[in-house]
């Protein structure tokens, strides 16, 4: 049995040491620097509010572990949960807008809630000012997690099955041996490993160090404050577990509340971000209190605690009692920080944890250490989503700083963070700057989204009215520029686009075992094809171009499938994997025009005889050398053309300049989604994921099981016989007027599901969202209503694709 070290006895490190051996590990040592259980780490001061709702799906479902895991816990005799429900206050317009939505992504997640009036949310909340609140999200089954308990009990039973858990042992070093770890060395001693996983907390930084792993963290203070006893609490007396009432937040203000008694506890977000430099944090035994708290800074709970007595009258009579600035973590994107190291093997992580998700985390990251994969989609958890940019360490103290200004307010999903910004532009970045291109940003990539080069074009155009929340990160200069794309020419930057140059004898064979489609093709073909898990769970779609018999080009999601390829290739130096994206870029020249532009620039022939549809060719076109590859997401004739980054400028002025016959503009990502959702091409992380087969995600045509083996084929092959529970279909939605954004439930005949892709498609003058359905509500004709804003919208399930089914505007 391999030697499991976890670094750790918080919620995260006891929470995985039982599901590790409730799955037959046994030999599972947890060390920690402080006491059991109550170690001093963020843990032990968690006032452990959970609310399971969160635009993340992933997050809702490790929350909705957690919840149903503590709820069957009990410690000393004593409940881990207690369901007291939550209750979130609307006082703005804007928030009460949000709660509404919110109540939308519970539903589609299965979390149960229900939007209720002012005097329902006194009813529950008597001492609230009925006065500022304009309506609440109910959900009866959040409540508080008594943490150290359920540490504790956790601890509990994984020492039942032979787990040993060491307190007072700091670790100090984390040794390898040939690329993998080997021991971790504690003040007391080295204990052997053969995995490692650090579940340390905001300490998790210090010991990626030890073992020279990026752990992209930054503690920061959190303030949390206890009033004097409330009168009209006093039949709940001092003991401060004991609570009530729902557990409230107060957002507009940044705040939440919770029992402890007769007191009321209040959490702050409404500060100065004040990030830790770990240096300062003491050890256990140099801590006034204990490390992860810090003296309470009174003047920074100024501002927090006069919101707290305007929404709560009855504060006036009260005065902040205690307090204090616990630290915790924060990440870039607000996610956790999971997985195994790529460099150091062995060394694996579960970091930057909220109590609330604790042991959903736990569970994910024990199915991946035991099975290779977890049950519950994990990828925007997984520690290796970063590029490069993203892990310098001024990045990850701007951005995580960010996560903490903005952890309740109300965003947009296309709302783009405002800095750092222009970390990665294409080489025609000038040149979309003269344009007047309204960028977004997308893994570090400026990327435009319109044109207002393109603004005259869109006065002509007449478009359903759209609400203000669908309006904003959005211009009607994307329908103009989708319609010029359909009826002339457009060029798109596609340079964000990741690819790998994959080459070598074994090149071949390591794509044919890890894809799912016929690689075993000629120079020349290009390839739609997927990347499984073992379990048959789409981890990514990609666009493989064999350029020469030893060489392919593979255009990937993102940084997770060069990771993946990387772990799987031969450790025999049959196939080298580069990323070739920084060196080079990508135009899309797509429209019924594209060849009239494009041909004039090359004397190689382009006809469709000679260069037909997904084929890939190295070519000249305005003296560049160029890879073309026959092939587009908009649905349109054309090539994606890649050349080195010090021509792409020459590349793109050359097609701009021949384009002007042909009216040509520069089109954006607003554009290019629409499209590609009007011929139905999925974009893989919001259409599918790791919890999809293809076969029930609409790509089964990708899948070629007779090819022989590959990564996934047997789950599939097990999978033949059986009904498909769920689909992803196209629904057009009776009101053209409305449109949606994604994660919207969908109520059908045969249950709940959820919107992925939405848009309005400016070619078929619809509104058009892609949504998961359980069957058998999902065939074309089935009515259902997409639940927005509070309101019913009645869709029809429609055929697909609803554009081009013959495809001639490609194939030709
Ligand atoms: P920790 O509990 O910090 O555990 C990490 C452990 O690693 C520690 O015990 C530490 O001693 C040990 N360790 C570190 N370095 C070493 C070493 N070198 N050798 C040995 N051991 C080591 N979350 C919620 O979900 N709901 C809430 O209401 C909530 N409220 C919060 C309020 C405040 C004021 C704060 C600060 C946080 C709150 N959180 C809440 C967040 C939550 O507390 C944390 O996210 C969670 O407790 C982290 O758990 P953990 O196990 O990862 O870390």
């Amino acid at each position: 049995q391999s030697r499991v070290v976890i670094i750790g006895a918080g919620i995260v490190g006891c929470s995985l040491a039982d599901e590790l051996t409730e799955r037959g590990w046994t030999n599972v040592t947890v060390l920690e620097q402080g006491p059991l259980f109550a170690t001093g780490g963020s843990t032990s001061h968690a006032p452990g509010l959970v609310f399971a709702t969160s635009g993340s799906k992933t997050l809702t479902k490790f929350a909705q572990y957690t919840v149903s895991k503590f709820s069957e816990l009990r410690h000393e005799g004593d409940p881990c949960f207690d369901a007291l429900g939550g209750l979130e206050l609307a006082t703005t317009t804007a928030r009460w807008h949000d709660l509404q939505r919110k109540h939308g992504l519970a539903t589609s997640w299965g979390v149960r809630s229900r939007l209720i009036t002012p005097q329902e949310c006194v009813e529950m909340w008597p001492t609230v000012d009925v006065d500022q609140v304009i309506g609440g999200l109910h959900t009866p089954d959040d409540g508080l997690a008594k943490a150290v308990p359920a540490g504790a009990e956790q601890a509990r039973r994984a020492l039942a099955r032979g787990a040993v858990f060491l307190a007072h042992h700091t670790v100090v070093d984390v040794e390898q041996r040939g690329g993998r770890v080997s021991s971790v060395v504690t003040d007391k001693g080295a204990v052997p490993a053969d995995m490692v996983v650090s579940t340390a907390g905001l300490w998790g930084p210090k010991i990626g160090a030890m073992a020279g792993v990026d752990i992209p963290l930054l503690p920061m203070a959190h303030q949390y404050a206890k009033t004097s006893p409330l009168p009209e609490l006093s039949e709940l007396g001092a003991d401060p577990t004991s609570a009530r009432r729902p557990i409230l937040r107060h957002q507009d203000a940044d705040l939440y509340f919770r029992e402890h008694g007769d007191r009321l506890g209040i959490g702050s977000y409404a500060h100065r971000p004040m990030p830790i430099d770990l240096g300062d944090v003491p050890a256990f035994d140099d801590a006034a209190v204990m490390p992860s708290v810090l003296e309470f800074t009174e003047e920074d709970f100024e501002g927090s605690w006069k919101e707290a007595r305007k929404l709560l009258p009855a504060l006036h009579d009260t005065q902040v009692e205690e307090g204090f600035n616990g630290a915790m973590s924060f990440t870039t994107d607000g996610m956790p920080l999971m997985g195994e190291s790529r460099e150091v093997a062995g060394f694996w992580m579960a970091e930057a944890v909220w109590v609330t998700h604790s042991a959903g985390v736990a569970r994910a990251l024990a199915e991946w250490m035991t099975d290779g994969r977890s049950t519950v989609d994990v990828h925007d958890c997984d520690v290796h989503r970063f590029e490069q940019v993203q892990l310098d360490p001024g990045y990850v103290a701007e951005r995580a700083t960010r996560a903490f200004v903005e952890v309740y307010d109300v965003l947009h999903p296309l709302q783009p963070a405002d800095t750092p910004r222009d970390l990665r532009t294409s080489p025609f970045h000038a040149r979309q700057r003269e344009l007047g291109a309204f960028f977004l940003e997308g893994a570090g990539w400026e990327r435009p989204h319109w044109y207002e080069a393109n603004a005259a074009l869109a006065d002509e155009l007449s478009l359903p009215p759209r609400s203000e929340w669908a309006s904003r990160y959005w211009s009607p200069i994307a329908a103009a520029e989708a319609l010029a794309t359909r009826n002339s020419v457009a060029l798109f930057d596609m340079t964000p686009l990741k690819r790998l140059e994959v080459s070598g004898p074994g090149a071949l064979d390591f794509l044919q075992r890890m894809t799912t489609n016929q690689m075993r093709r000629k120079p020349g073909a290009v390839s739609y094809t997927l990347l499984l898990d073992e379990a048959g769970g789409v981890r990514s779609d990609l666009t493989v171009a064999r350029l020469g018999d030893e060489e392919f080009q593979v255009g990937v999601n993102s940084t997770l499938d060069l990771d993946w390829l990387l772990r799987h290739a031969p450790r025999d130096r049959s196939v080298s994997i580069r990323d070739i994206t920084a060196g080079t870029c990508c135009i899309g020249v797509w429209g019924p025009n594209a060849r009239a532009l494009v041909q004039p620039l090359s004397s190689d022939d382009l006809s469709h005889e000679r260069f037909g549809f997904f084929k890939a060719r190295r070519v000249t076109i305005a003296g560049v050398p160029v890879t073309a590859l026959r092939v587009s997401y908009v649905g349109e004739l054309g090539w994606e053309l890649y050349a080195d980054a010090d021509v792409g400028l020459r590349l793109w002025d050359a097609l701009w300049e021949a384009g002007q016959n042909f009216g040509v503009v520069a089109a954006g990502r607003s554009a290019f989604n629409s499209m590609r959702i009007e011929k139905g091409y999925r974009a893989w992380g919001t259409d599918m994921t790791t919890e999809h087969n293809p076969f029930d995600a609409g790509v089964g045509f990708a899948v070629r099981m007779n090819k022989g083996d590959f990564v996934g084929r047997k789950a599939l092959t097990d999978l033949a016989d059986r009904e498909p529970e769920h689909k992803l279909v196209p629904l057009l939605l009776d009101d053209p007027g409305h449109v949606v954004m994604g994660k919207e439930p969908v109520h059908t005949d045969a249950g709940t599901g959820y919107v992925t892709s939405a848009t309005y498609g400016y070619t078929l003058e619809r509104s058009i969202a892609y949504a998961w359905l359980p069957t058998p509500t999902t065939r074309p004709g089935d009515r259902v209503h997409v639940e927005y804003f509070g309101d019913r919208l009645p869709a029809t399930v429609a055929e697909e694709p609803l554009f081009d089914p013959d495809m001639t505007r490609i194939r030709r």
